[in-house]
């Protein structure tokens, strides 16, 4: 039973990309739990772009980490005690008690989620968690992706991009592009994936490369990256084209101001609709996305891939790896 946790706390507000010196581990004494508590070993640890966000002023409504105070983030655990009706040592729950070992906490703080068979606990922060929640959102809601669309997604070797390449693919879109960063994830995205092409966006002009393998351009663009990426998008979308704006990566560590897209003007000639969203905004979808997304891979259909950092003292540079593109996929901590 643990009667400590170890715990990452921000030291400094990083400017720029962070650095490891920015963060600071602890460890901490756990309290005795009192009524309606539980004590949670967490056993992954999600580590995802928006803390990029929290690490300087706020996030969409969320406040920002606090100096010298535990991090919050997504993180599956096991109940090992409870004072609470609602959990039982063994349950497997989610909560946003991330960045440390263990936690606890009153019970309210998690959701109790099913061991599913042949999908491992950690999808719960990935394929089934948050990321899968946006890939769906964002191409069915936003997007309103409709069959024989052609779709681009950007940063799409990664959680969410992977994803939302693929459901794309299922809902029956007539052709799939992406852009990663490197050869070895293009060629992840065309050969496991089935992306229809890709390309690496660090090998030439974004645009040239986008209209190279997009010849009748595209219906739909999936946007992580922002930037120069969007601006190729909106160049070659079509009439009546659709942008779920779900963020902009390539953005959230600059010191200083982004260059907006220089054509605008195509929004207006080519009746073109974007639209940004947020997750937390759509979680009366995640019953329909949590069966539709759990049919798909117990059919086969739908693949994920997951790159783990193993250990506590491990997470900052997950965190940091994941913003370097070193992951395919979702990147985790396992404890
Ligand atoms: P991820 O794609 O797994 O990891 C981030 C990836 O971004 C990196 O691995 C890297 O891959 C790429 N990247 C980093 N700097 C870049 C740059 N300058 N230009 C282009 N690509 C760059 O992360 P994720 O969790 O799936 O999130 C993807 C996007 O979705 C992020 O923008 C995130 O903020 C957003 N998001 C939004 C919501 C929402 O509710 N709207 C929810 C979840 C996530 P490469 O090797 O390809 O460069």
């Amino acid at each position: 039973m643990p009667t400590t946790s170890q715990e990452w706390q921000l030291a400094a507000r990083p400017v720029g990309r962070p650095a490891p010196g920015d963060f600071r581990l602890v460890e901490r004494e756990l309290p005795p739990l009192t009524e309606g508590e539980v004590l949670v070993h967490n056993r992954f640890l999600s580590v995802d772009p928006y803390m990029r966000a929290l690490m300087g002023t706020e996030h969409s409504g969320s406040p920002a980490y606090q100096l010298g105070r535990p991090m919050s983030g997504g993180a599956v655990g096991e109940v090992m005690e409870s004072r609470s009706a609602r959990f039982a040592p063994g349950d497997l729950v989610l909560s946003d008690l991330g960045w440390r070992t263990a936690a606890v906490a009153p019970a309210a703080r998690f959701t109790e989620r099913e061991r599913i068979a042949d999908v491992p606990d950690s999808a719960y922060l990935g394929v089934l968690g948050m990321p899968g929640l946006s890939a769906y959102v964002g191409l069915t809601e936003i997007a309103g992706l409709r069959a024989g669309d052609a779709v681009f997604v950007s940063g799409a070797a990664g959680a969410v991009g992977s994803l939302a390449g693929q459901i794309a693919r299922l809902r029956g879109a007539a052709a799939v592009y992406g852009s990663a960063g490197s050869t070895e994830k293009v060629a992840y995205l065309t050969d496991t994936l089935g992306f229809t092409a890709a390309f690496d966006y660090k090998d030439g002009d974004v645009r040239d490369r986008l209209a190279e393998i997009a010849p009748h351009g595209i219906d739909v663009c999936f946007d992580n990256v922002g930037g120069e990426h969007l601006e190729a998008a909106i160049d070659l979308l079509n009439r009546d084209g659709r942008v779920a704006l779900c963020g902009a990566v390539s953005e959230y560590n600059a010191t200083t101001e982004p260059r907006g897209p220089r054509n605008m003007t195509e929004l207006v000639k080519k009746r073109l609709t974007l639209r940004g969203f947020e997750v937390g905004d759509h979680a009366a979808l995640r019953p329909r996305f949590e069966r539709e997304v759990a049919q798909w891979l117990t059919a086969g259909q739908l693949v994920f891939r997951e790159t783990v950092e193993d250990g506590i003292d491990r997470a900052v540079e997950a965190f940091l790896g994941m913003m370097d593109g070193r992951s395919v996929g979702k990147m985790l901590v396992r404890l």
